[in-house]
């Protein structure tokens, strides 16, 4: 975890010319297909970027990100913290007619002049995250019960609309000030 902020934008191929390597925070409200997923908005992505060119002349930008994210287990209903790491190699091409003739190991970015450091950032997560988030057995609340009819059962009492009012009066203003 650092207290730096990822740049937003980057020229790939400049930036692999020149051997620059960055690393920084992405917040999750600056994520939004991630933010719509995550059960929480407090979150931060760390992420390194490092860029080169290999003995062809290829630009290349090796990508890690670790993350920390809060998901609903599909389980139990209750919130399940998943740690995530991704690490991915790309090369940068211009379009996707030369994609064939990349080396294995390694994923093609297409890329104009600029790229979105955190949109890339966005989507080595998005594949990292499980088709279906659950605690490990020991850790969670449901594990023990059999699975069909206690789900339903939770699933009924998180959707009462009598409990989404009750929250509701109690909390007036806490649509959009949490934080
Ligand atoms: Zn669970």
């Amino acid at each position: 975890m650092s207290n730096t902020a990822l740049p937003r934008e980057a020229e790939l191929r400049a930036w692999a010319s020149r051997g620059i390597e960055v690393e920084g925070d992405v917040l999750v409200t600056q994520m939004p297909r991630l933010k719509s997923v995550v059960a929480s908005t407090e979150e931060r992505a760390y992420a390194t970027f490092r860029c080169w060119k290999d003995q062809q002349h290829r630009y290349i930008v090796d990508i890690e990100v670790q993350m920390t994210v809060a998901l609903v287990c599909q389980r139990c209903l209750s919130d399940c913290q998943l740690e995530l790491e991704t690490q991915s190699s790309l090369i940068v091409v211009w379009n996707e007619d030369s994609i064939k003739e990349l080396p294995s190991g390694y994923d093609p970015i297409v890329a104009g002049e600029v790229s979105d450091l955190h949109a890339l950032v966005e989507e080595e997560l998005l594949l990292a995250l499980p088709a279906v988030p659950m605690h490990d057995a020991s850790d969670c609340e449901d594990a023990s019960r059999a699975f069909g009819d206690s789900t339903m059962d939770v699933v009924e009492e998180k959707k009462s609309p009598f409990a989404a009012l009750g929250a509701l009066l109690k909390r007036p203003e806490a649509e959009d000030n949490k934080g």
